[in-house]
């Protein structure tokens, strides 16, 4: 067999130069990451080949016996890693596994009440360019304008008031630990299922460096490829059989056909990695690097979302320090190879697509090797490059120490 760059030398080419990409630039985004050798090599193994529609034991297909043997291994390690009693590992996607959760729990039209995305929800929390917003009646509540924080009497007075079936909390873009243990008891209060999207925060939970959902949600949604560190994809957790039985349906049948082997096979070393001790040092200094970084910028005068962070991600509100938007300031930072994400902040003037702030996230950087004395030079380095956005020399000379950087610490 011929290899990729004798088969097809253009992607091959195009691999090639993402590698550099991600070898030589800062990345900031708070949802990325840089998986293991170990977790590349089982996504590109021969798992890829095999149809395997239905669960352990129970497949429409012949040939299963390996297939189910690495499906189950991915099931156990993640039972033990979040501590739960079910867990499904075949969602494609964070989407998909908020899609098939909705659908075994509540009926089209149904009342979901979820964080709003300009406030730090997602896309699938009820946005209605999503089939959430789409396929459900939404309410969302947001953060409160003086903390910043979400304001759980808000959100109760609202579940009151809208008697929603779902309650979801997560977020994509919210610094603070979520009290999950307050949203029980308000979906309790008015009869609502509780669903919690941990897709951020996962590797946090797995570490015990953030409550665990799983005591108190019906169900917990997360994506794998975020502070996880594991392959691009989704998982459902829940400790009740009966609801586990319907997320099961949902996912197959329901939205899906035959899983990814090869993703589920990468998921379960990613979990195997996540449950040896080391990884849990990763996501201390994960966090330490985040306080580091949100620190100096307060310091540097910047207005940090909620006055800090308590997890792996801060929100930076660039137009009152500059008046620039957002996406100004990500297009500056790229010019110096650091790659962040503009990123709406609470209450922004700004439309989405130019918001006010960006936000930053440590979770590549640290599993670079990189700890509080970079993130003092990175904080700096951007607060240069927003104040001499305009000075292409300064610009060039900041770009090289951030290669520097990279050379330092190679992937
Ligand atoms: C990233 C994210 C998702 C979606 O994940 P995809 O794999 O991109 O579909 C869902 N919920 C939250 C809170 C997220 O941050």
């Amino acid at each position: 067999m011929h290899s990729l760059e004798q088969t097809d030398p253009e992607i091959f080419n195009i691999i090639n130069e993402e590698q550099r990409r991600q070898f030589d630039h800062l990345e900031l985004i708070a949802s990325e990451n840089y998986v293991s050798k170990a977790v590349l090599e089982a996504q590109g193994s021969i798992m890829t080949n095999k149809y395997a529609e239905g669960y352990v034991g129970k497949r429409y297909y012949g040939g299963c016996q390996f297939i189910d043997k690495a499906e189950q291994l991915a099931i156990n390690r993640l039972k033990k890693l979040f501590n739960v009693k079910f867990a499904n590992v075949q969602p494609h996607s964070g989407s998909q596994a908020n899609m098939a959760t909705y659908r075994a729990l509540i009926d089209k039209g149904d009342i979901i009440l979820g964080m709003s995305l300009d406030q730090g929800g997602h896309l699938t929390h009820g946005h209605h360019l999503s089939f959430s917003g789409q396929d459900y009646k939404i309410y969302s509540y947001g953060v409160n304008k003086d903390s910043e924080t979400i304001d759980y009497d808000e959100v109760r007075r609202m579940a009151l008031e809208v008697k929603p079936k779902l309650i979801v909390a997560g977020a994509s873009a919210y610094p603070r630990i979520i009290e999950f243990k307050r949203f029980r008891e308000i979906a309790d209060e008015v009869g609502a299922y509780l669903m919690v999207d941990m897709a951020h925060i996962a590797g946090l939970v797995a570490t015990n460096l953030h409550p665990n959902p799983c005591i108190y949600a019906d169900v917990v949604t997360s994506t794998t490829h975020k502070t996880l560190r594991g392959p691009r994809g989704g998982i459902i957790l829940t400790n009740n059989e009966e609801i586990a039985k319907k997320i099961d349906k949902a996912v197959f049948p329901g939205i899906q056909g035959g899983p990814l082997m090869h993703v589920i096979s990468a998921k379960a070393v990613a979990f195997k990695e996540a449950l040896d001790p080391s990884f849990a040092i990763y996501q201390k200094q994960v966090v330490s690097n985040a306080k580091t970084l949100a620190n100096e910028f307060i310091k540097l005068g910047y207005h940090v979302i909620s006055g800090g962070t308590d997890n792996h991600l801060l929100l930076l509100d660039i137009k009152s320090k500059w008046n620039i938007t957002g996406k100004d300031a990500e297009n500056i930072l790229d010019s110096i190879n650091i790659t962040v994400n503009k990123n709406t902040i609470p209450f922004d003037k700004e439309k989405p697509f130019l918001a006010s702030g960006i936000r930053i996230g440590t979770p590549a950087l640290t599993t670079r090797g990189m700890k509080e004395k970079e993130m003092i030079e990175i904080a700096q380095i951007i607060n240069q490059a927003l104040n001499n956005h305009k000075n292409q020399e300064i610009l060039s000379s900041l770009k090289n120490k951030v290669i520097e950087l990279c050379n330092k610490y190679p992937l």
